[in-house]
């Protein structure tokens, strides 16, 4: 039977797909269905037809499947921002679980005896509600023209005006409705993206959860705002309930203008003026102290950033005689951890903010054994890479010993790399190939990229060795893994 759109069809749900939709069939016809969660049988009206597969959204669920549970959010199924939030969160564990392990079998070309070996179970979060340190809201107007901020619907940019994320710190709410009376009181237009017109793009908020430390920075269109005194005597009025778990009160300590006067996607402008308190804020992680300026990268989750971290510890096998690699390293989190249990560390981040914080970060938590390179991972590897090579060759040639004490940073003990969801360029992955350390471990927050990148170091020489996932993103299809690779001849 052909099928179009508009048809109604009753289905039901067999399979998840990568952006957490449900998968079924009709007569051999793979249906993805938005909204529709494993084991429902639901009337969904196709939206779209291939030849060989077509789109559907869920008319009504006639029967909901054991896994569906009461969405938290009244926003979710128009929010870009959680998938499966009407999946029980034991149920998107082992989703997670798979999509690591599958992407790994077709990407990677592992076998499932391999995985079965090294796989280890996925590590859930306790309480998989207001985890989220971060957010980034889009400030502009509704169909009506008022003024509202919120979240973008899934693949566009239109706002729903949320102030209420179900992910995010309690806060967030009172913090945002003090920057929209703000604007109206002062007449502050917010940016439109479709002229680029108008002022206030969007509000970056975050909360240290353990300092209770609060950055609170607008994105401007433009290089200042109207009464900049009254936003920040507005931001500074708010009662914000609650402490940090280190028992201090949760309060602002940072509010900032980040410039953004280009046409672009890319939501933080470069240029950072401080309007009140510090341009960082201050978090602990791991017992250490961290200093996050607002252009910086920083782990969402901090709970379960703590166990990745740890498992990343537990891989890397430090003994105090190590020389450790930290590519893509943000403010050196993973760079000072590891620098407390090895010899000497070098991190290389390409944000030069960051860099800027992970020397700042050195200094706070009294680290000497480590140091940052500002640049891209595939630029400063290899040129560090054949600069070191040469200056061994010409020290072996006058008979000089190779120790300076620093350890050798040419053939490191350990390679960690930590990259962005598009995962390593293909000179990192051949220059850590060259550099032959005994252990790499690869923390990624994309399973394909990862399996991509795995099937390339495990060409060259390289053993898996653990793979084990850890939930940072609880309602989102999202996952963090942490893999150990071992040199094949050891
Ligand atoms: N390990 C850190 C940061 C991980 S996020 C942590 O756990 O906090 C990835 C980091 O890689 C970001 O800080 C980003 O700015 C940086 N980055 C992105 N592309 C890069 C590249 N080509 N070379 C080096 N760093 C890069």
């Amino acid at each position: 039977m052909e099928y179009k759109k508009n048809d109604i069809v009753t289905i039901t749900i067999e399979d998840i797909g990568n952006d957490g939709e449900g998968i079924g069939k009709i007569d051999g016809y793979t249906l993805f269905v938005k909204d529709a969660v494993i084991g429902d049988v639901v009337k969904a009206r196709i939206t779209k037809c291939k030849k060989n597969y077509g789109y559907a959204r869920v008319e009504k669920v006639e029967t909901p499947s054991s896994f569906r549970v009461e969405p938290k959010c009244m926003y979710y199924q128009k929010c870009g921002g959680c998938q499966i939030q009407a999946m029980s969160y034991e149920r998107q564990l082992n989703y997670k679980q798979d999509k690591i392990r599958n992407n790994l079998l077709r990407i990677g070309s592992f076998t499932e005896e391999q995985m079965d070996a090294v796989m280890e179970p996925i590590v859930g979060m306790e309480e998989p509600w207001h985890y989220r340190n971060k957010a980034q809201f889009p400030v502009g107007y509704d169909r009506e023209g008022n003024l509202v901020t919120g979240f973008y619907a899934g693949r566009t940019h239109d706002i729903i005006a949320n102030t209420d994320c179900a992910l995010g710190a309690p806060e967030n709410k009172l913090i945002l409705e003090a920057v929209l009376s703000y604007m109206r009181k002062n007449q502050v237009t917010a940016y439109r993206e479709q002229n680029g017109e108008g002022l206030v793009r969007h509000v970056l908020i975050r909360t240290g959860f353990r300092s209770g430390e609060i950055m609170v920075c607008l994105v401007v269109n433009g290089k200042k705002l109207p009464a900049e005194e009254r936003l920040v005597e507005k931001l500074r009025g708010i009662n914000i309930a609650g402490f940090g778990e280190s028992g201090q009160n949760k309060r602002i300590t940072s509010i900032s203008l980040s410039v953004n006067m280009d046409k672009t996607n890319v939501i933080m402008g470069k240029e950072i003026r401080v309007l009140w308190g510090s341009r960082c804020i201050q978090d602990t992680l791991c017992g250490l102290t961290f200093s996050i300026s607002p252009l910086s990268f920083y782990q969402v989750n901090p709970r379960q950033t703590e166990k990745l971290y740890g498992l990343a510890l537990e891989y890397a096998d430090l003994t105090g005689k190590e020389t450790v690699w930290d590519l893509y390293c943000g403010i050196g989190t993973i760079s000072l951890c590891m620098a407390k249990k090895a010899r000497q560390v070098y991190g290389v981040e390409v944000v030069p903010q960051a860099i800027e914080d992970a020397v700042e970060n050195a200094r706070i938590n009294q680290i000497s054994n480590v140091e940052f390179y500002e640049g891209k991972a595939e630029d400063v590897l290899p040129a560090f890479y054949e600069r070191a090579g040469r200056e061994e060759e010409v020290k072996s040639n006058l008979g000089e010993s190779e120790d300076d004490g620093a350890g050798d940073k040419l053939h490191p003990d350990v390679i960690v790399v930590d990259p962005p969801r598009k995962g390593c360029d293909e000179k990192c992955l051949e220059t850590m190939l060259r550099m032959r350390p005994e252990r790499i471990v690869y923390v990624s927050c994309d399973s394909a990229t990862l399996a991509r990148d795995l099937k390339v170091l495990c060409e060259g020489g390289y053993e898996l060795r653990k793979v084990r996932g850890v939930d940072q993103f609880g309602g989102t299809v999202h996952v963090e893994v942490a893999v150990l690779l071992c040199r094949a001849d050891t």
